[in-house]
């Protein structure tokens, strides 16, 4: 901490310190636990080394959305990264998602749920797995209606080596916060929909993790304000 301003504002510590110092003031607002919303580095486009200086500062949860990137990177990485998938899940892709990763955010058919199901691996835990949802169904994003996020839960749910954890959403680009905040609320009452309680919303990036977490959050997903502009 004895570091200058002007010297810290760009390292990878003091960028994480303010986010998390950001996520700690919507919690306060909100009169939410800080330790309910864990942040999740997006590391796509980002270097070796640059994960590393924001492992060294303390993350361990890092968010990959493009396989071959992804399993580049992994090897060269200390081993008690949890690794989030967090792109879309190309069919053919599911036996390497299944045998790297800790969590993926981005399931939305039953096809490709029941192949991540098959393909995981037995010596390891249940694939924690989100379905997206994509409640104004943009064409240029996956995900699913609200009503068929309701029934892929269940199939979800019957999967033995899939842990259905809850929902993730991307939603259009929006700068007004109370719009964001509506988007936002309306996944948090999806998820109370679902037939069985489930423990996460997956929604808030850089530039709406406010909202996001007022409207009940627990992971927040941010690249850029960690890592600054990708290449
Ligand atoms: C890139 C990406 C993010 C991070 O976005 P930033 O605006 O850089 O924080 C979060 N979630 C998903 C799914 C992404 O693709």
């Amino acid at each position: 901490m004895s570091r200058t301003p002007t010297l810290s504002a760009n390292d990878p510590a003091s960028k994480r310190t303010a986010v998390v110092q950001r996520i700690a003031a919507a919690c306060a607002e909100h009169s939410r636990d800080p330790s309910t919303v864990e942040l999740l580095a997006v590391s796509k486009r980002q270097t070796v080394e640059s994960i590393r200086q924001l492992y060294n500062a303390g993350q361990r949860g890092f968010g990959e959305n493009y396989l071959q990137e992804a399993l580049e990177k992994m090897p060269a990485l200390p081993d008690d990264i949890c690794w989030h998938f967090i792109g879309p899940v190309q069919s053919n892709k599911t036996r390497s998602i299944a045998e790297h990763f800790d969590w993926v955010h981005t399931v939305s058919s039953l096809r490709v749920a029941q192949r991540l199901n098959n393909q995981r691996p037995d010596n390891r835990a249940p694939l924690n797995t989100c379905i997206q949802v994509n409640l104004e169904a943009e064409d240029s994003k996956g995900g699913v209606t609200a009503d068929a996020a309701i029934q892929l839960a269940d199939e979800i749910r019957q999967q033995p080596r899939l842990l259905l954890r809850g929902l993730m959403t991307i939603p259009p680009p929006n700068s007004d916060p109370q719009q964001q905040l509506a988007m936002f609320e309306r996944v948090a009452q999806l998820a109370e929909r679902l037939a069985f309680p489930v423990d996460t919303l997956s929604m808030g990036m850089s530039a709406d993790l406010e909202a996001a977490i007022a409207a009940g959050s627990t992971i927040v997903r941010v690249g850029t304000a960690l890592f600054g502009a990708r290449q």
